[in-house]
């Protein structure tokens, strides 16, 4: 690749000789030509600006000597295309997607580092109509620099380091940020184990390739949905699997296709009516094809009224956690968030739980009976049913630490249902029957072990 940067601080390039970048153009990988842009000036102070037209402050660089010089770089190169890069922090900002395209396509580079108040527009518009030439008006970021020359830099290096045999090894760019995944990277550690009494992630020393691949994965989204939720919006629906989805939605993102923010948050004492109403419309919706609907009817009128709610939410060893979701991703208005699904626990003492499902036989004295777990059936494979499930089971630990299990009976026919449970660490240990409005249904009983399968660390701390 050939690269021209014009400047009139051409002293200010000596950089691209250090390092790597040095070593590139020693090697023919990149050929890099430095310009003083007064070398095209014809007065005898050596002028590149004059004052703004239409008054103001400041001063703004000359088109015509501007002119005189790409013309005769782009000339001298003889490429097919060009790209134009003029460094302006009204220009798009610089990504990795734009160096990529640039390192793979453009043959040669010219970069017209301004200073002042800037190049006058008309260089800009006068290149972008010449066949041949594609120019780039690009930002480092929202701040003002002094000159192009620092954005220039960062371009060229950020280009070259992609271009065929200028690193080492090109694994090591894979999975860079901004990269495939579309993600910030997770964060780096290396020896001493400990450092001022900070230590490395256990996981890491592990030697289980698995679970530091699945570590670092949890580590990027966490950090990206930390800083960067514009990235998260942009994740193309196929970039993610539906643990990333989890993860995700724990804290606080459905990204596309569903695209809504969503939050978790324990119910509070005068929700009875909102407990009740999400209750009442989700119960149906997870109802076997058998149960006719005035059994349902009779279930959600007693067991899922106003009253019932208002006895739980009075019960000190009752948690409800609700998911909502916002209208839509940038909406962050209090008021009109929805009521997605919601779990229901008994923490209580074990005497609590129903008799005839055995739990406290099946699964000890400090097991957690998971009442209810539902989600809107318009939000399924958008990860919020996992989320939602290991957030109540952080809130569960945080606020009952003598909890070691959990245990829940759901439908045995309920296929969709029992495949979820399983993948969130529930084991088969029994059979119940559940009666809904007279009607007998056939429970499998199963329970997760925490002391056998962690409630994981994305989960934690999450509902407010
Ligand atoms: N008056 C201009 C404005 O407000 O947009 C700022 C001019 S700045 C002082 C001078 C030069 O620095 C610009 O022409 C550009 O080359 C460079 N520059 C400043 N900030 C930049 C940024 N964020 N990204 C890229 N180039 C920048």
């Amino acid at each position: 690749m050939r690269i021209d940067i014009i400047s009139i601080f051409p002293q200010f390039f000596d950089c691209l000789d250090v390092s790597l970048m040095g070593k590139a153009r020693g090697s023919g990988i990149l050929q890099t030509h430095i310009w003083d842009l007064r070398d095209w000036t014809q007065d005898v102070h050596r002028t590149v600006d004059r004052a703004p037209a239409g008054g103001g402050a400041g001063m703004v660089m000359k088109p015509d000597v501007w002119g005189k010089a790409i013309d005769q770089v782009i000339d001298q190169a003889g490429a097919a295309k060009t790209v134009l890069a003029i460094p302006t922090p009204s220009g798009i900002p610089l990504t990795q997607r734009q160096v990529r395209d640039l390192a793979e396509n453009a043959e040669h580079l010219v970069v017209a580092c301004g200073r002042y108040e800037g190049i006058d527009q008309r260089v800009s518009q006068y290149y972008q109509q010449q066949p041949g030439v594609a120019v780039l008006p690009f930002s480092l970021g929202d701040y003002v620099l002094n000159g192009g020359e620092v954005a220039a830099v960062a371009l060229i290096e950020a280009t070259c380091r992609l271009l065929d045999g200028f690193v080492g090894n090109p694994g090591s760019l894979v999975e860079e940020s901004y990269e495939l995944s579309g993600l910030l990277e997770y964060p780096a550690y290396t020896q001493p184990a400990t450092w001022r009494d900070l230590e490395i992630p256990p996981v890491l020393l592990s030697g289980d390739h698995q679970k530091v691949k699945d570590w670092r994965r949890q580590q990027s989204l966490m950090l990206t949905a930390a800083r960067r939720p514009d990235l998260i919006w942009d994740l193309a629906p196929d970039a993610l699997e539906k643990s990333d989805r989890e993860i995700l939605a724990a804290h606080g993102f459905l990204p596309a296709p569903y695209s809504r923010q969503v939050r978790f948050r324990r119910a509070q004492p005068g929700e009875a009516a909102t407990c009740s109403a999400i209750a009442s419309r989700l119960f149906p919706q997870a109802c076997p094809d058998y149960l006719p609907e005035d059994a349902i009817a009779r279930f959600v009128a007693e067991e899922l009224s106003e009253q019932a709610f208002k006895a739980y939410l009075a019960d000190p060893g009752t948690l409800i956690i609700l998911a909502e979701v916002a209208p839509g991703e940038k909406n962050k208005e209090e008021t009109s968030w929805e009521t997605a699904g919601y779990t229901l626990i008994n923490a209580g003492a074990p005497g609590f739980l129903p008799p005839e499902e055995n739990l406290v036989q099946a699964a000890g004295e400090n097991c957690a009976y998971l009442s209810k777990c539902y989600l809107d059936q318009r939000w399924r494979s958008s990860g919020l049913a996992g989320a939602m499930l290991e957030v109540s089971h952080a809130q569960l630990q945080a606020l009952f630490p003598h909890i070691t299990k959990i245990g829940l009976g759901t439908n045995q026919a309920n296929r969709r249902a029992l495949k979820f449970y399983r993948h969130h660490g529930y084991r088969k240990c029994g059979r119940r029957t559940f009666m809904v409005g007279g009607i007998e249904n056939q429970d499998l009983i199963a329970v997760r072990d925490f002391t056998a399968r962690q409630v994981p660390s994305w989960a934690q701390n999450v509902a407010q």
